[in-house]
């Protein structure tokens, strides 16, 4: 780690889960000893936000996957910010590959999300990422930078960010990034902000990984400098799993 805040790992359970297996999950996740100097944050799908809100024991954040654009009211199947900070939820997953190529969401649309629910006083894991043929073409950093711009172009601070850094063809694929393909990102991303922000927000901004991190590739992909932590989809459903992946700061 180059930056100055502590180790981050996010645990996105997506669209997973019953009441059942999310009280064992929750169990699991009470019975790990994490290291101190590592922030954890789960995020459940949004019914069981206030269950496992209630259940954890441990020194551990929760994160909704989504949020509404703006002031909440007519937005059928939508939850706004205000509301989740009402629940006491401190964080929100915004710009998930899943929502930018499943659901169409749009940079700007993504930008002005995090805007609004930085102003709501929830922290934000801002996802970017490039496709797999962006890759091949050579188009990976011209790709992130311009979701990076989006958000840049309204956030008014950096400070309650954390940017996931996610290579589509890696999420739930099985196929990892190399520890030097993801330095390489990150090494970029955190050059961009120096740039483009400021070199505080460089400093200071986690900049995490993800995509089929498990258990058995994070320490190496730990030891590189700028990778300050992970989003982890699948391997977040296990929770000894999830506590080795968080414990594997250096
Ligand atoms: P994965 O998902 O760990 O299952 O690849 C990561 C993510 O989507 O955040």
């Amino acid at each position: 780690m180059v930056g100055t805040g502590k180790f981050f790992v996010g645990g996105n359970w997506k669209a997973n889960g019953t009441k059942e297996s999310v009280k064992k999950l929750v169990a699991e996740l009470n019975d790990i000893k994490f290291e101190d100097d590592v922030d954890v944050v789960v995020a459940p799908p949004f019914i069981y936000l206030d269950m496992v809100l209630n259940s954890l024991t441990k020194r551990i954040e929760v994160s909704a996957q989504n949020s509404w654009v703006g002031k909440g009211g007519a937005f059928t199947g939508e939850i706004s910010a205000e509301q989740l900070a009402d629940l006491g939820v401190g964080w929100v997953i915004l710009g998930h590959s899943e929502r930018r190529h499943v659901l169409g969401e749009k940079d700007e649309f993504i930008g002005k999300k995090a805007a609004y629910a930085l102003s709501k006083g929830v922290k934000v894991m801002a996802c970017v990422g490039e496709l797999l043929e962006e890759r091949e073409a050579g188009k990976t950093f011209e790709v992130v930078f311009q979701q990076l711009k989006a958000y840049a172009d309204e956030v008014p601070s950096w400070t309650d960010v954390v940017i996931a850094y996610e290579p589509v063809w890696a999420i739930g694929t099985g196929k990892v990034a190399t520890p030097q393909q993801a330095q390489e990102v990150h090494e970029a991303i955190r050059g961009w902000l120096v740039d483009n922000v400021s070199p505080e927000a460089s400093a200071q901004t986690r900049i995490i990984y993800g995509g089929s991190v498990n258990a058995g590739n994070c320490a190496e992909l730990a030891k590189k400098e700028d990778i300050d932590g992970f989003l982890v989809g699948g391997a977040s459903l296990k929770g000894p799993d999830f506590g080795t992946i968080c414990n594997s700061v250096t």
